[in-house]
Formats: structure tokens, C-alpha cells, sequence
């Protein structure tokens, strides 16, 4: 798929940052003002996913150090501000990627059902449920606005062989240089 192609026809803004960025494991704030611009940055949050087939994007992987993500899945939509795990239960593992490692898979191990509460782009203050998949999405997006990443789950000798593909990948010549270049 020629994703540049497509961010154009989409008129995306925002650019993905890619590991080893450290932007990626900077804390967050929480949001406090849950006005126009956040409805509008969580709108272009959901077009970026979507332009890259995620199913999950959080506010520091475009570069915003806030408690925002999104996660789509199955036709639903979930919009985290200032999310927080109230219970946990069990453990699954499972592959997992992120669209600031394109390519790369790991098994995970996570628990197998969250509830969580977090607020809308109203303010408003939401509970959720979710299994499996889902639960999955969520705590991997709210591990991103705690700088942590699915990476940081793995075995050093599994982190150090991803870190060194993901380094080959920014290095790479041909594959994006005009993206890496606005990044700068
Ligand atoms: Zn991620």
C-alpha cells in the first residue's frame, strides 16, 4: 500500500513517529481543557490511525505529550482522555504491533479483561469493559502515555534484535527521507 499516497488523499496532518524516537518515552500531562482543539486533535488522532490501518493511536506517538488516545475496533469507536485502569483480570498472551514500529510483531503478555474509566472530548467520564482484543488495545495505548511500549514487555535479547531493525528502518535510504526530514 502506498501510504504516502493515501496520507495525501486523506489530507493527513500528523506524522507517526517511529522507535527510536524519544519522544516515545516522555510522560504525559492530563487534559484539562476540553475545548474545540481537542475535539479537533482527537479527530485527526482517529484519520491518522485509520490512514495507517491501526487499530489504536495515542497522543505522544504524533508528538503531543497529553492523555489522549483512540482505539477502533469491529466498528466501534473508543476515545480516551485521561484514561485509568479501576480493575484487571487474568492473562493472555497474544501478538501485538504499533504503528510506531511498522512491521515488527511480539507475543505479549497482557490481562485478559479491563475495566477503565476515562473522559470524552466533552469532559464527560466514561466506564469501560473490554476483553481480549480490545482490553489489549487499551492498555497498550495507555502504556504509550506512561512512555512505556510494548517493547519494554520483551526479554532484552528480543528488545535489542527489534531496536536494531527498527534503527535499520529510520536509517533507511530509499524508504521515506522527505518524512524524516520535516520531522527535524
Ligand atoms: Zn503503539
Amino acid at each position: 500500500m502506498d501510504q504516502t499516497k493515501e496520507r495525501e488523499l486523506l489530507g493527513i496532518e500528523l506524522d507517526i513517529l517511529r522507535y527510536p524516537d524519544p519522544i516515545l518515552k516522555k510522560p504525559t500531562e492530563p487534559v484539562s481543557a476540553f475545548d474545540e482543539d481537542l475535539a479537533g486533535f482527537v479527530e485527526k488522532l482517529y484519520m491518522a490511525m485509520r490512514a495507517h490501518d491501526g487499530v489504536g493511536l495515542a497522543a505522544p506517538q504524533v508528538g503531543v505529550l497529553k492523555k489522549i488516545a483512540v482505539v477502533e475496533y469491529e466498528g466501534k469507536s473508543y476515545t480516551l482522555i485521561n484514561p485509568r485502569v479501576l480493575e484487571k483480570r487474568g492473562e493472555l498472551e497474544a501478538e501485538e504491533g504499533c504503528l510506531s514500529f511498522p512491521g515488527i510483531y511480539a507475543l505479549v503478555k497482557r490481562p485478559e479483561w479491563v475495566r477503565i474509566e476515562s473522559q470524552d472530548t466533552e469532559g464527560k467520564t466514561h466506564v469501560l469493559e473490554a476483553e481480549g482484543f480490545v482490553a489489549r488495545a487499551f492498555l497498550h495505548e495507555m502504556d504509550h502515555l506512561d512512555g512505556h511500549l510494548f517493547i519494554d514487555y520483551l526479554t532484552p535479547l528480543k528488545r535489542g534484535a527489534i531496536r536494531k531493525k527498527m534503527m535499520k528502518q529510520t536509517r533507511g535510504t530509499s524508504a521515506e527521507p522527505p518524512r524524516a526530514a520535516r520531522r527535524r
